[in-house]
């Protein structure tokens, strides 16, 4: 099982869990050391597994031991790292993913309930502001997010992260948690493996813009130009004079940048 897979079954429970059940994950000691997880005390119940009968039993202290009573076999005491308790931290998490996502717009409490803003991530497409909510599997969970969203400002993109379930939210796009970033054991820290432009759909654009598209044109006529000696010395009026060709040749296309152009007359020159 993956770290991030293991922080998000631990989270994805909303509160104490036994530190027993997971302490075999070759991950959990690293989540601890690293605070995604914390400890929280001691578990109230444990299952009794010595009866017949399944059954819960509330932890107490009885003759100076830890324990429960089972109604069939009496009390029964439990070692102290069967009761020791962990639970997921939140605030350590969202700004895990703020760094991870380079934030703007944090906020470290939550925005109501179970709802956190993690931050503004700023794209040239407009703003993605994420959230956070455990879990997103009851229509409960779908109502307390969108009632939280209600008191917040506007953006152009929402991208909701939770540990476990996927319920739609209007107006926003819910993806796993798992889906968005892997955990770092060494790094202690979060690392992308998604694109948070594709999981909203906010458009690309196209950075590169003129050099990628034109990329083979502009370099072919620069290569025929050094071929029949038409070819300038300098860079840069040879690359004026690429571009007022392809102006001419191309007249109804958007012509690339003269500084595109002059990066491929040095990357042709350079027989790249
Ligand atoms: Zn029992």
């Amino acid at each position: 099982m993956k770290p991030i897979k293991l922080l998000c079954e631990i989270v994805a429970q909303k509160g104490k869990v036994a530190a027993s059940s997971y302490s075999r994950h070759p991950y959990f000691s690293a989540l601890l050391a690293f605070g995604f997880l914390e400890r929280a005390g001691a578990v109230q119940s444990v299952p009794c597994l010595n009866c017949d009968n399944p059954h819960n039993a509330e932890i107490v202290h009885h003759s100076g031991r830890d324990g429960f009573f089972c109604p069939e076999m009496g009390f029964i005491p439990v070692a102290e790292d069967e009761i020791n308790a962990v639970r997921g931290n939140t605030l350590k998490i969202i700004n895990a993913l703020a760094d991870a996502f380079d934030c703007r717009a944090r906020k470290s409490s939550p925005v109501a309930g179970q709802t956190w803003r993690v931050g503004k991530a700023i794209n040239e497409a407009g703003d993605i502001t994420i959230y956070f909510h455990p879990t997103l599997r009851a229509e409960r969970d779908a109502t307390e997010l969108s009632a939280a969203l209600a008191q917040e400002p506007g953006s152009t993109y929402r991208l909701i992260l939770s540990a476990a379930g996927k319920l739609k939210v209007a107006g926003t796009t819910t993806v796993p948690l798992l889906d968005v970033v892997e955990l770092d054991v060494c790094g202690a820290g979060f690392r992308r493996v998604a694109d948070l432009r594709d999981l909203v759909g906010a458009p690309r654009k196209n950075l590169g813009g003129a050099p990628n598209r034109y990329g083979e044109t502009l370099s072919a006529l620069i290569r025929q130009r050094i071929v029949d000696g038409s070819a300038l010395d300098g860079r840069n009026e040879e690359a004026r004079a690429v571009l007022s060709v392809f102006k001419q040749s191309n007249p109804l296309l958007n012509p690339p940048s003269l500084s595109s152009v002059q990066d491929y007359v040095t990357k042709v020159r350079a027989g790249q």
